[in-house]
């Protein structure tokens, strides 16, 4: 196995790890992926984070072909899809956080109640339709649910957060629980909430492509 593979490999392991830590899923529920050559790196089924070795990830082909013992992630086809749709995506976290999935519960999608939601590369986080976890018509409605956008979440289930990393797909997902939380606690206070007009957040996305750190002699 190359070098890169490797360290891939054991960045899925540290996501899955840092997931958990986090408090962004529950137990072995979840799953990553990441693109490598000309398939992904997908998390088995079920199992304990804590106890997965880089040998543990399945290497699987966009034809959904794999030769590995262990079985991949019940959700390879939204993986899959998703890496075979968006090339802007490298990477794809999957989790079940309490306030993504106590909104997916109620099947609304979340408005611009925070500028933050720019990070998900529009005005709404979508809720893709509850279909059965696994299928081929979940992995459907997540991708429509992620047009134009780099998370959403699954009806019933949880979510899903894309990134040109792992890195950014992680730092997605803990993003995106946080705002489901505010927007859920804002629900809360019984009063209309406010939520900012579509071309503010055309903005704040567009300023979002040069925020970080960086020189001095670049800034705005
Ligand atoms: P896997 O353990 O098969 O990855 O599935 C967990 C899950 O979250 C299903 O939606
Ligand atoms: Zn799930």
């Amino acid at each position: 196995m190359q070098d890169a593979e490797y360290a891939l490999r054991k960045e899925i392991i540290d996501t899955c790890r840092k997931m958990n830590a986090l408090g962004i899923n529950q137990g072995t529920s979840g799953n990553v992926s990441a693109r490598w050559e000309k398939g992904m790196l997908v998390t088995p089924s079920g199992i304990d984070y804590d106890s997965i070795a880089p040998d543990d990830i399945v290497y699987m082909k966009m034809d959904g072909s794999y030769d590995h013992p262990l079985v991949p992630s019940s959700e390879w086809r939204f993986h899959r899809d998703i890496l075979k749709k968006r090339k802007d995506v490298n990477a794809v976290v999957h989790a079940h956080p309490t306030y993504c999935t106590a909104i997916s519960m109620t099947g609304r999608d979340i408005p611009a109640v925070h500028y933050m939601i720019a990070a998900a590369g529009g005005p709404t986080v979508r809720c893709a339709r509850y279909e059965t976890f696994g299928t081929e018509e979940l992995s459907h409605n997540a991708v429509k649910a992620l047009r134009g956008r780099m998370c959403c979440l699954l009806g019933n289930h949880g979510m899903i957060a894309c990134g040109v990393t792992l890195k950014k797909a992680l730092w997605l997902a803990n993003e995106l629980e946080t705002l489901a939380r505010q927007y859920t606690v804002a629900l809360q206070l019984g009063a209309a909430l406010n939520v900012l007009p579509d071309d503010e957040i055309e903005v704040v996305v567009e300023k979002f492509k040069t925020y970080g750190p960086r020189p001095k002699s670049s800034a705005a």
